[in-house]
Parts: C-alpha cells; sequence; structure tokens
C-alpha cells in the first residue's frame, strides 16, 4: 500500500508500533478502498509519548525564541517542497479535490508553521514601574506538555495551526489526529524532525476518543486544544476542567450568511458555494444558513442552480475536478438522513440530494429553499453539502433570525452598502465574519468561534497567549518593614 506509514505512532523522533492496539483502517473516500492499516496506541505507548514530550520540552523551552523560530520556519519550507506528495496524500486520507489540497491544506500549515517561527522571538515580558522605586516584570512562560486532537476535514492544517503557535512559545505537543486521517500528521512529525527540532518536541499517537480522552486526562498534560464536535468538545472541556488544564476549543457552527437585495449577486452566489460546498461542505464554518432578501430569492436560486451544474464532481485525483466525496460512509449517511428530515419538514428541494451511484462516498450538492428557522436543518449542523435557503424582508428581522442559534462560529453579509455592512458585522454574535466574502482564514487573522463554537482563537497574535502563562516578578528596591 502507497500510503501505509512506516508504523503507526511518530514518538522520540522515530515511528513506534502498536501491534495489540484497536485496528483502524484508513480507506480512500473516492473508491472505498483501504489505503493503510494502523493501529491505535496502547497505553504503553500513551505512557512512552508523555515522557519523551516532558524530557523534549525541558530542552526546547530551554532555547532561545530565534532559535524555536528557526526551526519551525524549516519545517515551513519542508513542507512547501513537499506539497504536491503531502496533498495527495492528503486528497487519500480525506477524499478533496486535489486541486483544493495543493493550495488551502499543507500551504496553509506552512503559513502558520512560518509564521509562528516569525513571532517566536518577539515574545516577551514587560517592565512595570511601581511606587517608590520598585518595578515588577512578566515573563511569558511555556505551559508545558500540549495536547492536540484533530478533526478529519483538514488534518494537516489544523495539525500545524495547533503545533507551530504550542511549540513557538516553548511549549511540546502530542498530537491526536482523527482515525478516519490519520496520515498527515506524521510526515509533520517527520518534517519538525529534520529541521531541527528536539525528538518528542511534537509526538503523534493514533487512537480513537478514548486515547485522546487518557491523553486529555494525565496529570502531566498542561493544555488540550481539540478541534471537534460542540458534544465532544464538552466532553474534553469537563476533563481538562478536573485537572484545571487550559483550553482551546474548535466547534461546530450553523453559521448565518445574509445576502441583500442591493448585492453583487454573482459575488453572493459565490460566497454561497464557498461557504457550502468547498470541501464538500465538511467545513466548520460554513455559512450553511442562507438569509436572502425577498425580491431576490428567485433570482439567486436560478443562478446558484445553473452555477452549480458546472460542478465537477469525480475522482479527487483529476485536477479537473472541484467537488469530491465524503469523507466515509458514516458521514454519507449522516447527511442523507438531514436529507430526509428536511424533505419531512417541509423543505422544498431545489437542487442534489441524492447519492451518486458510483464506488465512494459521494452526495451531490444539495439546496434546499422555503426553510424556516425551525427545521431540524436549519438548527443542526450538517457537516456536509447541503445549503438551506431562507427568506427574509428586513435587516432588523435578519439579524435577530441569525443570531438565534446557540453557535457562534462564522456570519457573513453580502451588501453594496457600506455602512449596513459593518452595521450587520458588528451585530452578529459570532468569532469569525465576513463582508461581501467568505470562509478565508488567513493565519494573520484570529479564527475561532464564541457560544457553543468554541472557546479561545487560533491563528493571529492572540494564539500565543493560549500557550503561555504570565509569571509576575515583583522587586522591591527598598528597606522591608513588618509591623512588629
Ligand atoms: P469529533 O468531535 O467526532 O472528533 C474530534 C476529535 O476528538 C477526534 O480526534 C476524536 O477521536 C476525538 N475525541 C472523541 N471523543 C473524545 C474524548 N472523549 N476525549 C478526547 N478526544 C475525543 O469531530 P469530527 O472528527 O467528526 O469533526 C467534525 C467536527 O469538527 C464538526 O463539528 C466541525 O464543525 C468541527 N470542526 C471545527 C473546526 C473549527 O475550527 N471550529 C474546524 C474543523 C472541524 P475519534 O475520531 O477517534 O472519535
Amino acid at each position: 500500500m502507497r500510503f501505509q506509514p512506516k508504523a503507526s505512532h511518530f514518538i522520540d523522533g522515530q515511528y513506534v508500533e502498536s501491534a495489540g492496539g484497536e485496528a483502524i483502517r484508513v480507506l480512500y473516500p473516492a473508491t472505498g478502498e483501504t489505503i493503510a492499516r494502523l493501529h491505535a496506541a496502547t497505553p504503553d505507548v500513551v505512557e512512552k509519548a508523555l515522557q519523551s514530550a516532558m524530557a523534549a520540552q525541558k530542552e526546547w523551552g530551554a532555547m532561545t525564541g530565534t532559535e524555536r523560530g528557526r526551526v519551525l520556519r524549516r519545517a515551513a519550507d519542508i513542507l512547501r517542497a513537499r506539497n504536491y506528495d503531502l496533498s495527495e496524500l492528503e486528497t487519500h486520507d480525506t477524499g478533496k479535490p486535489i486541486q483544493e489540497t495543493l493550495v488551502a491544506d499543507v500551504s496553509s500549515g506552512a503559513d502558520a508553521l512560518e509564521y509562528f517561527g516569525g513571532l517566536a522571538a518577539s515574545l516577551t515580558g514587560e517592565y512595570i514601574p511601581l511606587a517608590n522605586g520598585d518595578f515588577a516584570y512578566t515573563i511569558p512562560e511555556p505551559l508545558g506538555v500540549c495536547v492536540g486532537i484533530g478533526a478529519w476535514n483538514y488534518p494537516i492544517q489544523i495539525a500545524c495551526s495547533k503545533a507551530a503557535p504550542a511549540l513557538a512559545c516553548g511549549n511540546a505537543m502530542i498530537f491526536k489526529p482523527s482515525e478516519t486521517t490519520p496520515l498527515s500528521a506524521l510526515k509533520l512529525a517527520e518534517a519538525l524532525v529534520e529541521a531541527g527540532a528536539p525528538k518528542g518536541v511534537f509526538n503523534v499517537v493514533q487512537g480513537y476518543g478514548d486515547v485522546g480522552a487518557a491523553l486529555v486526562a494525565d496529570r502531566r498534560v498542561a493544555k488540550v486544544s481539540l478541534t471537534g464536535s460542540v458534544p465532544t468538545g464538552r466532553k474534553v472541556y469537563a476533563a481538562a476542567a478536573e485537572g484545571m488544564k487550559h483550553v482551546t476549543m474548535e466547534l461546530g457552527g450553523k453559521s448565518p450568511l445574509i445576502v441583500f437585495d442591493d448585492a453583487d449577486l454573482e459575488n453572493s452566489v459565490s460566497g454561497a458555494i464557498i461557504g457550502n460546498f468547498f470541501s464538500s461542505g465538511q467545513v466548520c464554518s460554513n455559512g450553511t444558513r442562507v438569509f436572502v432578501q425577498k425580491r431576490i430569492k428567485t433570482a439567486f436560486l436560478e443562478r446558484l442552480s445553473s452555477r452549480l451544474d458546472s460542478a465537477k464532481i469525480g475522482d479527487p485525483m483529476d485536477p479537473e475536478v472541484n467537488f469530491g466525496p465524503l469523507v466515509s460512509e458514516r458521514q454519507v449517511e449522516i447527511v442523507k438522513a438531514y436529507i430526509a428530515k428536511g424533505l419531512a419538514e417541509g423543505a422544498r428541494l431545489v437542487y442534489g440530494g441524492f447519492q451518486l451511484d458510483r464506488p465512494g462516498f459521494y452526495l451531490q450538492p444539495t439546496v434546499f429553499a422555503d426553510v424556516t428557522d425551525k427545521m431540524t436543518i436549519a438548527r443542526e449542523e450538517i457537516f456536509g453539502p447541503v445549503m438551506s435557503v431562507l427568506e427574509f424582508e428586513t435587516e432588523e428581522e435578519v439579524i435577530a433570525r441569525a443570531n438565534a442559534t446557540e453557535f457562534g462560529l462564522a456570519a457573513g453579509v453580502f451588501t453594496r452598502d457600506l455602512t449596513r455592512a459593518h452595521r450587520v458585522a458588528k451585530g452578529f454574535e459570532a468569532g469569525t465574519c465576513y463582508i461581501n466574502t467568505y470562509n478565508l482564514a488567513p493565519v494573520e487573522a484570529p479564527f475561532g468561534g464564541s457560544k457553543l463554537s468554541g472557546v479561545g482563537r487560533e491563528n493571529s497574535k492572540l494564539a500565543l497567549h493560549h500557550y503561555t502563562e504570565m509569571k509576575t516578578i515583583y522587586v522591591s528596591m527598598n528597606e522591608l518593614r513588618a509591623p512588629y
């Protein structure tokens, strides 16, 4: 098997096997073929990863930010030099078209390594002058061993978004990929060692939820960063709270995308396509509730359908294909159940709706119109290629409806009215908002959710605060008097 790694885990600078661990079969979503066989970590493998990370963190944390930054930037160069091979691997692991993985996955991971590598040397404390010549100063210290747990939609990007700020600040990380897409994190671990990171600074252990849970519960772990669903986030947050650990939670969403009747129609249809069908709809920040103002609803739906007719669905390794399979049979079943619910609850199917009659896990891009706020498809995260179009009349009404959700990951607005665009963006209850575009997540800007969609932010300088603890040192310049 071409994509079979040397062994399941990467610990202390080398591949490690756990033949006794539960089997993990990795499938190519486009055909259902097995592309690799791995094993979940057994308790002794988890222990090995923890011990190696503890030891490596001491060495890594003692290096200067400049030295650590150099390693991260070299790792970024290594990923970029291997972009094609890694993208091919990512396409086989996730089923996403090579057209996407070549530009969005490895490269954004490399961006994170480069960005946080560049910031590593700038991490400093401050001098605080106090009364009578006393002063205090602060030192941003690494937390220690951090655990990263990933979802299956952007495997290498998620691994890099967590590893890069963690390592820049002098922490070590143990990363557990989703068992559905376990392969590319191993390549990141290889690249970091090649770039000069001490062995053990970034370890990868494979496994199901129980392996993630064992890592989260371990008292030697100082921080957990999870990308996953809200139900998993609740469990992981609660387990981390037991040990008063730091957390970053990048969770699910049901984001609104509002199209006013003065918007550029082509741009807003593009926004709805990008915000619903990229990666076959398996994107956390997708704007799956598309609110379209009444006057342009028919024109919007017609243009959307005709644009969707030109989507090229097929073999994700074909560079012309721009719509691939979903990640797994299970995900197809989940999404089909939501489509059935949409129909049963009275939504009008205007595009797609069916599984393709071919091997692999393919579903058509699907659009429902006449969706109401109470329908299940308008309330729950589907995580597949299903767009709900809802009609609205006034700005006030649509803002209230857009915010009437327990999620708060992202939100978007399309309009030509400049002041309205900013007013609406300000009114959104969401962490990441867009005006006349959608779903961009450059490393320079904070990304993350409010309400049930998460805690903390990834990307940007803010991420550094989530991987350091501030130590304050008070210095007296005066004679010390006690009352007795
Ligand atoms: P899951 O929540 O099912 O799993 C996420 C990860 O957590 C997996 O590695 C999983 O392992 C692990 N896990 C499961 N249970 C536990 C536990 N008790 N303790 C520790 N770890 C555990 O999410 P999916 O993989 O299905 O990914 C889809 C979800 O991720 C969607 O809700 C999506 O919105 C969200 N997401 C959020 C993003 C964001 O940045 N906000 C970005 C991308 C996705 P295993 O797979 O073996 O169960």
